[in-house]
């Protein structure tokens, strides 16, 4: 479908709980957050409702999202409904990785086509102390898991944070050297927890290009600008929704574990799919198409949205 716009909406980020075994301390308070009862998290028959209405609307690429979306019950199970989808041409999940060790190869089986797998730093306790909880170990584990299962181009997910990883920046472009991996260090962007954090955390993805100035430029896919050293395996990404907005390119609406449909991360703008179906449910999403603002206001430090990240699936 073509927003007002102009742009061809092809891709829903469907997030399926706001849970998280993570806390992330730029997405999610340390606290956790308040345990939503099962019957507002929407249930795996009205996810592949959802997903089956906005694939009829000409979406053609699903990525599901949370919070974690390895934690929620019945992943695996959706996962295979979903790819059961005629039309649907591309099933990605992206994860911070802990819970591969299992579930990766029952994803594959699943017919999953795509992982991205988050990864903040490469060094155990800062790992730890970023997440809170987490294990560097059992994400490598998890990315060990995710390539033995089969997965190919996956890409890793890294959040450029002043004074917090930018000394790691040349460890995370030197993977692309012996790994077939796209590494995309993506802004850290002003909402949740990190809103009010100083200004030196927020870096423009230029300091990665100044760090390593022998990044080559490659033809840009999707979102991200793309990198490589030369005769690396792998691929650099820079997604920069701060200094280099790219509204104008955007092809995605988003769905949350609550059932609300937004046009845009940062809006305040949501569209409540619970409860509808048929063709009530295919006019939301079309509204809510229609309706995807035209930009977020990012540069202006700016984000409207009251939910943290986990709550929206990023
Ligand atoms: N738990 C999964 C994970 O970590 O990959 C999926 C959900 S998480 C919200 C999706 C992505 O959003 C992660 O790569 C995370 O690093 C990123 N993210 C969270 N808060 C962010 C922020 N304030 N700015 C930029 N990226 C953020
Ligand atoms: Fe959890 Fe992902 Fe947020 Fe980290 S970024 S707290 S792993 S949802």
């Amino acid at each position: 479908m073509i927003d007002s716009c102009g742009r061809n909406i092809d891709y829903l980020r469907l997030s399926v709980t706001d849970l998280c075994n993570y806390r992330c301390r730029y997405c999610m308070p340390e606290e956790g957050v308040c345990k939503r009862t099962h019957s507002e998290i929407l249930s795996l028959e009205e996810l592949e409702a959802i997903a089956r209405a906005a694939v009829a609307l000409g979406i053609t690429k699903i990525r599901l999202t949370g919070g974690e979306p390895l934690v929620r019950r019945g992943i695996v199970e959706l996962c295979r409904r979903l790819r059961r989808i005629p039309e649907l041409q591309e099933l990605c999940l992206t994860t911070n990785g802990s819970l591969l060790p299992d579930l990766a190869a029952p994803l594959r089986e699943a017919g999953v086509d795509r992982l991205n797998i988050s990864l903040d730093t490469l060094r155990p306790e800062r790992f730890t102390q970023m997440t809170c909880r987490g294990e560097l170990g059992q994400v490598l584990k998890g990315l060990a898991a995710a390539e033995e299962a089969g997965f190919t181009n996956l890409k890793l997910n890294t959040v450029l944070i002043g004074g917090f990883n930018d000394d790691e920046i040349s460890d995370f472009v030197r993977l692309t050297q012996v790994h077939p991996w796209e590494v995309r260090f993506i802004e850290l962007m002003p909402m949740g927890p990190c809103a009010q954090w100083d200004r030196s955390c927020f870096l423009p993805n230029t300091t990665v290009l100044r760090h390593c100035p022998e990044l080559r430029p490659l033809p840009a896919r999707g979102v991200a600008r793309r990198y490589r050293i030369p005769g690396a395996r792998g691929t650099v990404g820079l997604i920069s929704p701060l200094s280099h907005e790219f509204c104008a390119d955007c092809r995605r609406i988003r769905v949350t574990a609550d059932g609300k449909l937004k046009g845009c991360l940062h809006s305040r703008e949501e569209i409540d799919l619970r409860g509808l179906h048929g063709w009530q449910l295919q006019n939301a999403i079309r509204l809510g198409i229609a309706q995807k603002p035209q930009r977020h206001h990012l540069t202006e430090r700016r984000s409207d949205t009251p939910r943290n990240m986990n709550q929206i699936g990023g």
